[in-house]
């Protein structure tokens, strides 16, 4: 289903796949986004603590970031094992 007019002023002629008019569509992508950029004075994922390193964490997250991604390449390993179990299974009956 198609509406005829843009979803964000219902007055002009959609021009994009998400239904936005031209104008909208700047508004909407363009305009007062706010992008995310780390800040020199503030930890970017808590926003507590001075950040200690480029990547703009402090000293507690860049650790906690560290576990997270840890655990995370760990449980993807799991996962590959798990796969090449079961092609190996898959080989096996045929
Ligand atoms: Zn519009
Ligand atoms: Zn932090």
């Amino acid at each position: 289903m198609h509406s005829e007019k843009c979803v964000r002023c219902q007055q002009d002629e959609p021009v994009d796949d998400h239904g936005f008019c031209g104008h909208c569509r700047v508004v909407v992508l363009g305009g007062h986004a706010p992008a995310p950029r780390p800040t020199s004075d503030a930890c970017i994922r808590c926003r507590d603590a001075e950040p200690v390193g480029e990547d703009g964490y402090c000293g507690y997250c860049h650790l906690a970031v560290r576990v997270e991604l840890e655990k995370g390449i760990d449980r993807f390993s799991r996962y590959l094992e798990n796969q090449a179990r079961f092609s190996q299974w898959l080989d096996a009956d045929r």
